[in-house]
């Protein structure tokens, strides 16, 4: 289903915040920041090869390679740029990536993250995993339950397409 080889990589305006989490959710390598500038964008987009998605269509225009993102709705737009660059989501990268810093977590040993998560989730989880940029522990919670449903909604949407 999914591509192999060639990973896309994104980087979201200002706009984009809730849509640039959740590429990252689904595994995507996506740079934003909110303080980040037109230039700016268009600078990372070009040295590191990203796509750029924007609600600006000037700014869209402007790049090399974009997806002008007009809707509303988190799952409008991330249907959009699946479609607009005929991409899948790869299951196996599904929640691989620090929401907060888009590099790759790391599997961590279940008595290491003891005393640093809320103790339910330490007796009901055996697999953890740590973000080495800022330490945040991800383990398959309610979260990830929650993730879980909105990624079906999504790839619903996708074979309904094809
Ligand atoms: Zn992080």
């Amino acid at each position: 289903m999914s591509k192999s080889g060639v990973q896309i990589k994104f980087v979201c305006d200002v706009m984009l915040g809730t849509l640039a989490k959740w590429l990252r959710i689904l595994g995507f390598d996506t740079k934003y920041s909110k303080d980040f500038e037109d230039e700016e964008i268009l600078k990372i987009a070009e040295e590191e090869n990203r796509v750029v998605l924007t609600r600006d269509k000037l700014l869209a225009n402007k790049a090399k390679k974009a997806v002008y993102i007009n809707e509303r709705s988190l799952d409008e737009q991330i249907k959009k740029v699946l479609n607009e660059l005929k991409i899948n989501v790869d299951e196996g990268k599904i929640l691989t990536r620090c929401i907060l810093c888009n590099v790759k977590v790391e599997k961590i040993e279940k008595e290491k993250v003891k005393g640093k998560v809320p103790s339910h989730v330490f007796e009901n989880h055996d697999e953890f995993w740590i973000c080495p940029n800022c330490q945040r522990i991800y383990w398959a919670g309610t979260h990830w339950q929650n993730m879980e449903e909105k990624i079906k909604e999504i790839s619903n949407n996708m074979n309904r397409r094809i």
